[in-house]
């Protein structure tokens, strides 16, 4: 087992930018694992996407021909296994998307490989992988080691490594997979395409957001207008989104969108389910507004405020005029 297979990410033709930072990390620890970087693009028009991989670096692009270009969870699993047999490779990459977590644990445990999930780092002595991923809320980071495995997966977070520059001159091959069962376990009918929104949760550095605490759409203007005024992004829970209240690019959460960068994060009236607190666990500083003491958002934040969010708008409201 030598050297890197990373899984290229795709939508609409385009290459990902997890893919092309996946591409940096790899290069990181490409010398270490004593192999080639190969970087795999599957679906119909995989030789045209090929293109926006051949960054400096990368060794080898292989192509797989597929029915579509759309992600199906089975089909890149068996792809990856086919794959990792020719290649042998020590790491396998993807990114920590929707896509790479619904493939890369699967691909995991076929294998019997390490993995681990939200690596923000990564690193490699004499062949063998170490993979720093946060803990206890973000609240440590964690080195990971896998002894005994031959062969890791890990699922890269987005915006840790920077997209090596310049273009490459890799090698290009072509591989033919024998989907099997693999091709029917899914039926992909379509994308819907969210409403533009000039809202980007994962870049935005300071957030306020709200939860069903604040009880009806009508107070809604009352928070925006808030967040325009300290400067924040307005955020929201599910229940909102899911009401109609706010549109999806508003969500932070699992099913949301991750606050990747936030310095700053108020949430006001958020009871702090698992889901929502995905999205804020790489916040730097927490200030939570609940009237529930037990309330699960507390044990993530940096300063908790148990008191009526309506008191304190109003009070913020006088003071930020
Ligand atoms: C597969 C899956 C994915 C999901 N993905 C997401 C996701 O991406 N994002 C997400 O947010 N959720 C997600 N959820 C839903 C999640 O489980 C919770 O239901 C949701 O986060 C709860 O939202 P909330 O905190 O706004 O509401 P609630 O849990 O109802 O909390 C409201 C809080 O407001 C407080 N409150 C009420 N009145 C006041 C007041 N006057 N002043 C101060 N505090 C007050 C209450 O004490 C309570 O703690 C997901 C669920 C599933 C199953």
């Amino acid at each position: 087992m030598a050297g890197i297979l990373l899984l290229a990410e795709h939508l609409n033709g385009a290459v990902r930018d997890i893919t092309k930072e996946a591409i940096g990390a790899a290069l990181s620890v490409k010398e270490q694992l004593g192999g080639p970087l190969v970087v795999a693009v599957i679906g119909e028009n995989a030789d045209a996407i090929a293109n926006a991989v051949d960054l400096s670096g990368v060794d080898e692009i292989v192509t797989v021909k597929m029915q579509g270009d759309h992600f199906d969870p089975h089909i890149y699993e068996e792809c990856a296994l086919q794959l990792g047999m020719k290649y042998k490779p020590k790491l396998v990459l993807v990114g920590h998307t929707v896509n790479g977590m619904a493939c890369a644990s699967a691909v995991a445990a076929r294998v019997g490989a390490g993995f681990a999930s939200d690596v923000l780092a990564l690193s490699a002595d004499a062949g063998t992988v170490v993979a720093t991923r946060g803990a206890y809320g973000n609240k440590v980071n964690l080195e990971v080691a896998f002894p005994g495995r031959e062969i890791v997966v890990l699922a890269l977070r987005g915006a840790t490594y920077p997209i090596p520059e310049g273009a490459g001159s890799a090698k290009r091959s072509t591989f033919e997979v024998d989907l099997g069962e693999a091709s029917k376990a899914m039926l992909h009918t379509g994308y819907i395409e969210a409403p533009p929104s000039n809202i980007d949760i994962s870049k935005a550095e300071y957030i306020l957001s709200v939860g069903r605490g604040i009880q009806e759409k009508d107070h809604l203007p009352r928070f925006e207008k808030l967040a325009d005024r300290l400067g924040f992004t307005f955020g929201c829970s599910r229940p909102i989104v899911d009401s109609g209240w706010l549109p999806k690019p508003h969500q932070v959460g699992q099913s949301g969108k991750v606050a990747s960068v936030c310095k700053v994060y108020i949430a006001l009236g958020i009871s702090g389910a698992v889901q929502h607190l995905y999205g804020m666990k790489h916040v730097d500083t927490i200030i939570a507004v609940n009237t529930d003491p037990e309330a699960p958002i507390f044990n993530v934040a940096t300063y908790g405020v148990c008191m009526d969010l309506f008191e304190l708008t109003k009070e913020l409201e006088t003071q930020f005029n």
